[in-house]
């Protein structure tokens, strides 16, 4: 077993060869693109199902439709049987068994004949994107409808169509899975990934089987500090119930949280930061990013996916999402063309490294808090004329340095950064305000 602590491998060769879980993690994403997932029913749980094979005793959770979570209510459950349009000429020009995109999610259903006039207003395509058929949902108004390509929509000749959607909409539950690793620690490191697009790869397979990874690796670490604690939801309702069930527990122990989006292509390497931004994994992954070669960072005015709940007021979880091109800026995002040639075992890998690089340094930092209020008098203390580096004066400022930052938040790292000192100088001087009562050891963003 080894040392979880003092990885750094983004794009490094390892003696296993250039993508180590590139490939199962490719080879797991093949596996769940043809389930049919949404924000409920019987897709999701099939992926829950695959997922558990990897992850030992993975609680799959279900809450009833009806349960006021926060501000919302768990919907109906939607499973999707069938669904297909026929030509005048009798042809079925349109088939789930063809892509599980060509159906807006959560239609109702439907079985009846109408005329192409009336048929449009039930269509979608993107004739910005013609050769792709776009990804249309709509959970909470209810619709029926159909996504083409707009190649497609072009060849449709007037006449009568018989459009089937065999689906049910009615009370059943909403499915979560989570997955828990203990630590030396009580204190939780919170990934979260979502599990309710149906095929789509980036912007959806990617984060699991990232996060399955990411629990393989971390079994095979026993000396974990954190405790590590994995959550596969459907997106926005799925974080927004998960919080109101268990928000003063992830309040209490999350330390780091990361949200895992968008994560497996082979673009830029992407940070989206905290609502507040100065975590401390809000400081690694920056560092992290930065030695990439076209570091992407992103504001909270960015959001978009399940930090909007995770971070927002009164919730504020140390939590950041990771991503390599970030959903809603690359032109497959929302459609068919979001497939698993997009995603690969070389993007899925840089994806996987990218959060591990931040947990292993997350594992090997430690943060102080002085245990006195405004600058304590250090000539008191024999403090102000001691000479371990440079100067005198040069290792007062140093000394002060640490003991403003020591707020719970800056880990040596941080403060070797921030001072552009080496980080040996700051341990030195640290370990001695340790020694005098200066500092105390914290858990990481506890500070006072
Ligand atoms: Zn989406």
């Amino acid at each position: 077993m080894s040392a979880i602590v003092g990885l750094v491998t983004i794009g490094a060769e390892t003696p296993m060869g250039a993508f180590p879980q590139g490939q199962f993690m490719h080879d797991l994403a093949k596996r769940l693109w043809p389930l049919n997932r949404s924000l409920t029913g019987d897709g999701v749980r099939q992926t829950l199902s695959i997922l558990g094979e990897h992850l030992p005793d993975l609680h799959i959770h279900e809450v009833p439709t009806g349960e006021q979570v926060f501000d919302w209510v768990v919907p109906n459950e939607w499973n999707l049987k069938d669904a297909y349009l026929i030509a005048p000429t009798g042809e079925k020009i349109i088939d789930l068994a063809n892509s599980n995109v060509h159906v807006v999610s959560y239609s109702e259903p439907v079985d009846r004949e109408l005329e192409l006039d009336d048929l449009q207003a039930h269509l979608h395509s993107d004739p910005e994107l013609p050769d792709a058929i776009p990804y249309v949902t709509s959970y909470y108004n209810p619709i029926w409808g159909f996504c083409l390509t707009q190649q497609q929509r072009d060849t449709l000749e007037p006449g009568t169509y018989r459009a089937v959607i065999d689906a049910t909409l009615e009370p059943g539950s909403l499915t979560y899975a989570e997955w828990v690793l203990p630590g030396e620690s009580e204190q939780e490191v919170f990934i979260s990934t979502y599990v309710c697009h149906p095929s789509l790869a980036n912007n959806e397979l990617s984060g699991p089987v990232v996060a399955v990874a990411l629990a393989k690796w971390l079994i095979e670490h026993t000396n974990r500090k954190f405790t590590y604690r994995f959550v596969f939801i459907p997106e926005s309702i799925g974080s927004i119930t998960y919080l109101s069930r268990n928000l003063d527990h992830l309040k209490e122990n999350v330390v780091a949280g990361f949200n895992l989006t968008c994560i497996g292509d082979e673009g830029d390497y992407s940070y989206m930061q905290s609502r507040l931004a100065g975590s401390p994994i809000d400081r690694i992954a920056k560092r992290v990013v930065m030695r990439t070669p076209q570091p992407k960072i992103y504001t909270y005015v960015d959001r978009g996916s399940d930090e909007r709940n995770y971070c927002a007021p009164g919730i504020d979880l140390p939590l950041i999402s990771l991503m390599r091109t970030k959903y809603g800026s690359y032109r497959e995002y929302h459609t068919s063309l979001d497939n698993l040639e997009f995603v690969t075992p070389a993007g899925l890998q840089g994806g996987f490294d990218l959060v591990k690089d931040c947990i292993s340094e997350f594992e090997g930092s430690t943060y102080y808090q002085t245990t006195v209020l405004g600058e304590p008098q250090l000539g008191k203390r024999g403090l102000y004329h001691t000479m371990h580096l440079r100067t005198v004066a040069e290792e007062v400022l140093l000394r002060t340095h640490i003991l403003a930052y020591s707020d719970g938040s800056h880990s040596v790292q941080d403060m070797a950064e921030l001072f552009e000192r080496p980080q040996q100088e700051i341990e030195i001087l640290v370990s001695e305000l340790l020694e005098h009562g200066l500092l105390v050891e914290v858990p990481p963003g506890k500070g006072n």
